[in-house]
């Protein structure tokens, strides 16, 4: 089934299932706004399987990563075509915010509209941070793929981001409409292989 048939299916339940505003007012006083919306309109933050055309964009997101101050590198791809690219800029630019997928998202938002994010894969040479994946969330991309995972860099990297799926699954947790579907260990080998000949500990 297609996605916005999925949606539609999802809106329609939770049409169906609206809460009475006696119920939603018992749900908001007992500090629970989940309680108002049946199972099905929750939104979720779940792992899936590596499909076909993920090594080939992750390829281009090592390319990113090759270019970066330190070896993280993003594509950010719709409809089979990569709309932007970034690498980490953090010290070109003096910033520590200048992570690839946030510049990723800058560029691409500097063409398009925010609506074009929505519904796009993010692909990164390593584990998106706590500060990515809120953007990615707030952004509505729908799906991260990434090579070298948080565990696979913990012996390079001194400040270790919390895992993306346990980021993420907590974000939904508080507010239903963020989702997004994690891969993790596309092309690992060849993303750690970057991470090998760059020094990034201090
Ligand atoms: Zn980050």
């Amino acid at each position: 089934m297609a996605r916005g048939q999925q949606e539609r299916t999802v809106g329609s339940a939770a049409a169906q299932a609206l809460p009475t505003r006696r119920a939603a007012l018992a749900a908001v006083a007992g500090g629970s706004v989940l309680a108002l919306l049946p199972d099905a309109a929750r939104a979720d933050a779940t792992t899936g399987p590596a499909r076909t055309q993920d090594e080939g964009f992750m390829r281009e997101a090592l390319a990113m990563a090759a270019e970066g101050d330190t070896p993280f590198g993003t594509v950010i791809v719709r409809d089979g075509q990569v709309m932007a690219r970034g690498p980490n800029l953090t010290r070109r630019l003096a910033d520590p915010t200048a992570h690839g997928e946030m510049v990723a998202i800058r560029r691409f938002l500097a063409a398009r509209t925010p609506e074009e994010l929505k519904g796009t894969t993010l692909y990164s040479s390593g584990e998106p941070c706590a500060m990515c994946m809120g953007a990615i969330l707030w952004c509505g991309i729908d799906r991260v793929v990434y090579g070298a995972s948080t565990q696979d860099l913990a012996a390079r990297i001194t400040r270790l981001p919390m895992p993306a799926l346990t980021i993420a699954t907590a974000m939904a947790q508080q507010a239903p409409f963020l989702k997004v579907e994690i891969t993790g260990g596309v092309l690992r080998d060849e993303a750690l292989a970057l991470f090998e000949t760059v020094k990034t500990k201090p």
